[in-house]
């Protein structure tokens, strides 16, 4: 706050205002710089809801609900895919930005869509992907469309909305690169806590709504990992499991994470043995 004096001088006030801190950038980035040469690359799957100016999702009845889920999920028609116009503008607006956007798709509850920025090495998805829902904000705005990063928007039966993390080191991606990955899934077994607490702004409460074990989730309170199971904690895609070697998906992490936050947990256990 600035107070301006009879003498015209200023006179500056700190307030000390407990602030939480919300800036987890910088400690990120001090484990990626320690985990460098080990050549970490992210890949995160952002999922969103459009919400209309009423917080219903866009393209639902007024009164009532759209047919039961089945299919949307990558879905073609008016009937099924509701506003691909903001989807594909921010795509391009992505790549205009040069971000590093790998692709999207139509989600499974209607009017829920996902794209992907990555593959990225360090720091940088974390850069990426809040610029990317900025811009997202921002083309949604132009067709007077809102968006939630809420990880259940909807209660009931209905999918909830994640940012999946797929993560590798160079190790991981050579010849037999499926050892380091059985190691790090092994890693983040004893710490299933300390991911929880980061993969969402609450240390877990918002993505205690999402993580049930229902709606291809896994519990909230339990580890698991897989090959191809998306009921899992963490899964090995199949052609990961077939190659031997490229990277894993942590299923946990929240729509509303902070990526800075996701990437550092998973550098911290898995890279650093932290
Ligand atoms: P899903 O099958 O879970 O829907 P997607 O195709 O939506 O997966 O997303 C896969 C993500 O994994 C993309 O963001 C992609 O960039 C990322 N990815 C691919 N290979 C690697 C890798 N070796 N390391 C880290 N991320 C990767
Ligand atoms: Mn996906
Ligand atoms: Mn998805
Ligand atoms: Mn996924």
């Amino acid at each position: 706050m600035i107070i301006q004096n009879g003498d015209n001088s200023i006179r500056f006030y700190q307030f000390f205002v407990p602030i939480p801190a919300t800036n987890h950038r910088n400690s990120c980035n001090q484990a990626m710089t320690a985990a460098a040469d080990q050549h970490p690359w992210f890949g995160i799957e952002q999922e969103y809801t459009l919400l209309d100016m009423e917080g219903r999702p866009f393209g639902w009845p007024k009164n009532g609900y759209p047919g039961p889920q089945g299919p949307y999920y990558c879905g073609v028609g008016a009937n099924k895919a509701y506003a691909r116009e903001i989807v594909e503008a921010h795509y391009r607006a992505c790549l205009y930005a040069g971000i590093n956007v790998a692709g999207t798709n139509s989600e499974v509850l209607p009017g829920q869509w996902e794209y992907q920025v990555g593959p990225c090495e360090g720091i940088s998805i974390g850069d990426q992907l809040w610029a990317s829902r900025y811009i997202l904000h921002r083309i949604a705005e132009e067709f007077g469309v809102c968006v939630t990063y809420d990880p259940k928007p909807v209660a009931g039966d209905w999918n909830g909305s994640g940012a999946h993390c797929n993560f590798s080191t160079k190790a991981m991606r050579e010849e037999n690169g499926i050892i380091h990955i059985e190691q790090a899934i092994d890693k983040l077994s004893k710490q299933h806590l300390r991911h929880i607490k980061a993969y969402d702004p609450r240390g877990g409460k918002d993505n205690e709504r999402r993580l049930t074990g229902a709606h291809e989730t896994s519990s909230i309170h339990d580890f698991s990992a897989g090959v191809a199971n998306r009921g899992c904690s963490i899964r090995i895609p199949r052609q990961v499991a077939d190659d031997k070697r490229g990277y894993l998906e942590d299923r946990r992490p929240s729509a509303n994470a902070d990526p800075y936050s996701v990437a550092e947990a998973i550098i911290r256990t898995v890279c650093l043995n932290e």
